[in-house]
């Protein structure tokens, strides 16, 4: 008997052109649409330029997490990148739209894509596309994670704001090959670190450090993307455990003398930090189980 593999649901796509006002032809300002089949013009901006915005939400036995923050976030970067400020409250329906029409799985991955759209047209393209999420459970367990220099000052964000630090811009190529780097070199993931030594976030990830009975993050103002994942811990830690919350410069020294260390986000949830390059940290996998359940919108 030849052993099956166990069938992934379908995706499920649905496109918004009604992001940022009601569609010219009079349509729906969303619907679904068949995601096996090609959707998007060559000469969307997106696609020749990598030039627009997104978020990547986490839906939990059905129900979204944070979907009012990420799309704030959404918001602030599509602006700074000049792009019209998206419907949020469209946008939120067409999320649950996503899910709903997606089969009920435990953790699906929902992306809000929202671009410059085709050339010449100056009207942005959205879209939101939910699949099953990757199986996180390695990382959740810990991680190898390996210090790459982003070849940025923590003075970035103020002195150059066309590098658009702390937008959530679709061009993830540089996060990608950085990500290979760390595969390279026997590591997941990556903690980069600034030109003047500062410890930043991870490709796809916020940093999250305890020093005792405090949790530290690396400003926003250093040039990170302003995580949803460590907003959420950091109320929860603050407001039902009555634990301090602080954003600080830290060396890559500090986050190697300090009592564990994470990578947040949405869909991966918390993954310990295990080794920072070859430097062992302490992993306390009761308190990541408590986070993972706090992050998947539990208490
Ligand atoms: N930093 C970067 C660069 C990211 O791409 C992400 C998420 O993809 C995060 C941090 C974590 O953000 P969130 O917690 O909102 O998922």
């Amino acid at each position: 008997m030849t052993a099956t593999s166990p069938r992934t649901p379908a995706p499920v796509l649905v496109l918004v052109p009604g992001a940022t006002g009601a569609p010219s032809d009079g349509g729906p300002g969303y619907r679904l649409a068949d995601p096996t089949v090609p959707q998007l013009s060559v000469t969307d901006l997106v696609a020749t330029r990598g030039d627009g915005v997104f978020e990547t939400i986490g839906a939990f036995d059905g129900s979204p997490v944070n979907v009012g923050p990420h799309l704030a976030r959404l918001a602030r970067s599509a602006e700074m990148i000049d792009l019209p400020a998206p419907d949020q409250a469209l946008l939120a329906e067409a999320v649950d739209a996503a899910i709903a029409a997606h089969e009920s799985v435990a953790e699906l991955s929902v992306r809000v894509m929202y671009t410059r759209g085709v050339e010449g047209t100056g009207t942005p393209t959205c879209w939101i596309h939910a699949r099953v999420s990757d199986d996180w459970s390695p990382c959740r367990a810990g991680m190898r994670v390996a210090v790459l220099d982003r070849g940025l000052a923590t003075t970035a964000a103020e002195t150059s704001p066309w590098l658009l630090s702390g937008a959530k811009t679709l061009s993830y190529a540089v996060n990608m090959a950085a990500v290979r780097e760390a595969k390279r070199r026997g590591a997941a993931d990556v903690l980069f670190v600034s030109s003047d030594g500062y410890a930043l976030e991870g490709p796809t990830s916020t940093l999250l450090v305890r020093r005792g009975d405090t949790f530290l993050t690396t400003p926003a103002s250093a040039g990170v993307l302003a995580g949803t994942a460590v907003a959420t811990l950091f109320a929860w830690l603050r407001e039902q455990q009555g634990l301090a919350t602080g954003e600080e410069l830290m060396t890559i020294e500090d986050v190697k003398g300090s009592d564990g260390a994470w990578l947040l986000s949405s869909t991966r949830l918390a993954a310990p930090i295990t080794h920072l390059d070859e430097h062992e940290l302490p992993v306390d996998a009761e308190l990541t189980a408590r986070f993972e359940r706090v992050l998947k919108g539990g208490i």
